[in-house]
C-alpha cells in the first residue's frame, strides 16, 4: 500500500545518450515527454526550467525538445509547477498537457481534476502526468546554506546536486565531489513536508525515482491506463531499455522501506498536531 497501486514496475533507462548526459537518473522525465511530445500524446509539458539564478528551478511549458533538456537534472527545490496548469490551457492553448511533478503536486493535479475550483477546462485536458519519487523538499535559501556554507561550493560551480545512499551530494563543472549526511539536511527542510503521507507519487500515470535502481538507471512504476498506453507505445519505440526490478539491487524491497519510513515519521506528526495546544490542535488536512 505504501507504493500505491500500479500495474508494473521496472527498472529502466532512455537509450538516447543525449538525454542520459544531463539527466538526474535514467532520464525517464525526458525521455517519455520528448517522446510523448513526437507522438502528439501531450502538446505541451510543464518541467522545472532554468532561471537567472542557479539552481532555482522556473516552471515553463516545453514544447520542444531542446526546453525537455534544458530542464533536465533534480533542482532540489520548490518548482511551484501547477502555477502553470490554468494558463496551459489559455495563452498556450494546451490541449493535451504533459506535466512533471513531485507526489504533493501530483495530488494537486488529480484535486483539480476532480474539484476544479477555479480551474475550468484543466480537467480533461490532463494527459500525461509524470511524478518523482520525494522524501523532502528545501526553500530556496535552504538549499543555498547546504550547498555553499555546509559543502562549501559555489552554487554557480555545481554540475549536479544528489541526494542518496544517506547523504546530500554536490558535483562541481572541474570534477569536485562534496557531500554532508543527511542529519545535516534536516533542519533546512520545507516544513510542509513533515505531513506528507506519499513517497513514490501514488497519483500519477508514471512514477519514477532513483532508489531501488543501480546508478544511471530508474526505478518506473505505470500506474494508470493512460501511463500503460505512453509507457507501452515508448518501449515499442525503443526509446526505454528495462530490466525486471526483481533482477536489479537494492529493488523493491529498499523502495518499501523508505516509503514505510517516510509515511510513518509523518503520520506522527500529524497526530502530535492533533493535541499541539492546550485543549486546541492544529488542522489537518486529511480529515
Ligand atoms: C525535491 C525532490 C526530492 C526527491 N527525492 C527523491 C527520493 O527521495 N528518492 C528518489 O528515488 N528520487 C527522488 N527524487 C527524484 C529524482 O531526484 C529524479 O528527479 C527522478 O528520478 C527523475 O530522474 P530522471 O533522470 O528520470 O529525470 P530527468 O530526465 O533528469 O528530468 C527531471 C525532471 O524533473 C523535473 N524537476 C526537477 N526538479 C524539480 C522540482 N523541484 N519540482 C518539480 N519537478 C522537478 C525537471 O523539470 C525534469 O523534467 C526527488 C526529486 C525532487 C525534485
Ligand atoms: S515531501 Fe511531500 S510535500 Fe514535500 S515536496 Fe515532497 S511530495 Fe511535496
Amino acid at each position: 500500500m505504501v507504493l500505491g497501486n500500479y500495474k508494473s514496475v521496472v527498472a529502466a533507462r532512455s537509450t538516447d545518450n543525449e538525454i542520459l548526459k544531463g539527466a538526474q537518473d535514467g532520464g525517464i522525465v525526458t525521455q517519455l515527454f520528448a517522446y510523448a511530445l513526437e507522438e502528439g500524446i501531450i502538446d505541451g509539458a510543464i518541467v522545472a526550467g532554468p532561471s537567472d539564478e542557479p539552481w532555482k528551478p522556473e516552471p515553463v511549458i516545453a514544447t520542444t525538445k531542446a526546453e525537455l533538456l534544458a530542464a533536465r537534472g533534480t533542482k532540489y527545490t520548490l518548482s511551484p509547477n501547477i502555477a502553470l496548469l490554468k494558463e496551459a490551457t489559455r495563452s498556450y492553448g494546451l490541449d493535451r498537457i504533459g506535466i512533471v511533478g513531485t507526489p504533493c503536486q501530483m495530488q494537486a493535479v488529480r484535486k483539480a481534476q476532480l474539484y476544479p475550483i477555479g480551474m475550468r477546462d484543466v480537467p480533461d485536458k490532463i494527459a500525461l502526468a509524470i511524478g518523482i519519487f520525494c522524501m523532502e523538499n528545501f526553500p530556496y535559501q535552504s538549499l543555498e546554506a547546504m550547498v555553499e556554507d555546509h559543502c562549501n561550493v559555489k552554487l554557480e560551480s555545481v554540475k549536479k546536486l544528489d541526494i542518496g545512499k544517506g547523504k546530500f551530494w554536490a558535483y562541481t563543472e572541474r570534477g569536485a565531489v562534496a557531500q554532508i549526511p543527511l542529519k545535516v539536511t534536516h533542519k533546512y527542510e520545507q516544513p510542509g513536508c513533515h505531513v506528507c503521507l506519499d513517497y513514490v507519487s501514488n497519483l500519477a500515470d508514471v512514477s519514477t525515482g532513483s532508489v531501488g535502481a543501480p546508478d544511471g538507471w530508474s526505478t518506473v512504476f505505470v500506474r494508470t491506463q493512460n501511463g500503460e498506453n505512453a509507457w507501452g507505445k515508448a518501449i515499442a519505440a525503443g526509446c526505454f531499455e528495462t530490466k525486471p526490478i526483481e533482477e536489479v539491487k537494492p529493488g523493491l524491497d529498499l523502495v518499501t522501506k523508505l516509503a514505510t519510513e517516510k509515511i510513518t515519521k509523518n503520520q506522527k506528526t500529524l497526530e502530535a498536531r492533533a493535541t499541539f495546544g492546550v485543549g486546541k490542535g492544529l488542522r489537518n488536512p486529511y480529515i
